[in-house]
């Protein structure tokens, strides 16, 4: 049993559920529903930018954000970083009083009012232990196009939009997730 993570650092999914032998994804429908859930969501996040970049470029500049490499959080309610601000992120969470908020429907908006307002790692903060999965034994995780494409060819006739997808049911945001393990990833002290 081993986890892996695809196209953005954080989420971990379990190889057997998600992959098949050969290393290639599974049609959608023979995933269990969570990583699915989560495997459609990442597709969508993959080509975000960086919180804490947006937060600082803006929608106006959003060409100057870079693009998002590690995923904190719960579907639906995540902070996406790039590897510069992941730094913040970790002195905020671990030095600024962030884990309190750990789980928390509020999880990303203290981080974002915490930036917003100046916080910064200071300089030469550290303590980016990313625990090295085995490289061999990892299926190559496919760019975001081929993730896209490999999809919705696994899911004949509902091409996927997530971003639709994910907000129409009640037209907000709120998933209840109370009590289940999703499997997401925070730092790990
Ligand atoms: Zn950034």
């Amino acid at each position: 049993m081993a986890k892996v993570s695809i196209g953005l650092r954080g989420w971990r999914f379990e190889e057997s559920e998600v992959f098949t032998e050969d290393g290639e994804f599974k049609p959608l429908d023979e995933m269990p529903e969570e990583p699915r859930d989560r495997l459609v969501r990442l597709t969508y996040l993959v080509e975000q930018p960086c919180d804490a970049c947006y937060l600082v470029h803006g929608e106006a500049a959003v060409e100057q954000c870079r693009q998002a490499a590690i995923v904190y959080g719960e579907p639906g309610d995540e902070l996406l970083l790039c590897g510069t601000h992941e730094a913040d992120f970790l002195y905020w969470y671990r030095e600024a009083g962030g884990k309190a908020y750990r789980g928390e429907p509020t999880f990303r908006d203290r981080f974002h009012e915490w930036f917003a307002g100046g916080g910064r790692a200071p300089d030469g903060y550290g303590g980016l232990d990313h625990v090295e999965t085995d490289p061999e034994n990892m299926p190559d995780p496919p760019d975001p196009e081929e993730i896209h494409r490999r999809l919705n060819d696994n899911f004949e006739g509902r091409r996927i939009d997530m971003r639709e997808g994910w907000d129409d049911e009640d037209g907000d945001e709120e998933i209840d997730l109370d009590g289940v393990d999703l499997g997401t990833d925070y730092p790990s002290r």
